[in-house]
């Protein structure tokens, strides 16, 4: 499977790079120290509104941190892209009489037009629907499955499609969304699939140590099982 995975395009070999980080540590630091790769990549937008100048902010903001590792000779790798799953985006489709992927087609074309109108250098636009990524994202999700990193439980919760986000009950003003106040709070109770994060906790902790660059993005993680 790594083979395959290390001769394939290049979301498999950031998959690649996420095994050796999951399970030989060793190897990965080996790969990291060698080489003279950089490698960034902004959010991936959901593709149910138009491109906005918050948006513009970040993209334009990680294009000069591309530049500047360009401009240190190193091979850089810029990744922009479109996250085409989500059910607000199969809603908005709906709204707008058009079947999900065509809505998605449409508004992909509109963020990869960011490139000239931004005059952005990124190397690689990846869509979620994109074949190459389907069978990346599944080999990953394969990967930690075999290992036990991902497991079943059952849970409720409160969500926000507006958001695409949960929401806690402390997050709710009268038991609406303050930034969505006209659209009804949904809550869910499903058996669903979680990643076990907290099994990295010492791992990644290691790695910030390593790696200074990356210690600010520390305080988003939580470890809780
Ligand atoms: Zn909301």
């Amino acid at each position: 499977m790594v083979k395959q995975l290390q001769g394939g395009k290049l979301p498999g070999a950031y998959a690649y790079g996420f095994y050796h980080f999951i399970i030989d540590e060793a190897q990965y630091d080996k790969i990291a120290i060698m080489s003279k790769n950089f490698y960034i990549t902004t959010t991936l937008p959901y593709v149910n509104a138009e491109p906005h100048i918050g948006f513009a902010l970040e993209i334009v903001q990680a294009d000069v941190i591309a530049r500047y590792h360009k401009g240190l000779g190193e091979k850089v790798v810029f990744n922009f892209g479109t996250d085409e799953h989500g059910q607000k985006i199969y809603q908005k489709a709906l709204e707008e009489n058009k079947d999900p992927q065509t809505y998605c087609d449409e508004y992909a074309k509109k963020f990869d037009a960011l490139k000239v109108a931004l005059n952005l250098s990124y190397t690689h636009f990846i869509r979620t629907t994109d074949p190459h990524h389907i069978v990346a994202a599944q080999e990953f999700w394969k990967l930690c499955y075999k290992n036990g990193f991902i497991y079943k439980k059952n849970y409720k919760q409160k969500y926000c499609v507006g958001c695409e986000l949960e929401k806690s009950d402390s997050e709710l003003v009268d038991g609406k969304c303050p930034i969505h106040p006209s659209s009804e709070i949904q809550t869910f109770e499903e058996e669903n699939y979680f990643f076990k994060l907290s099994e990295f906790q010492n791992k990644l902790l290691k790695f910030y140590d390593k790696n200074i660059c990356h210690r600010r993005f520390a305080g988003f993680f939580n470890f809780e099982a």
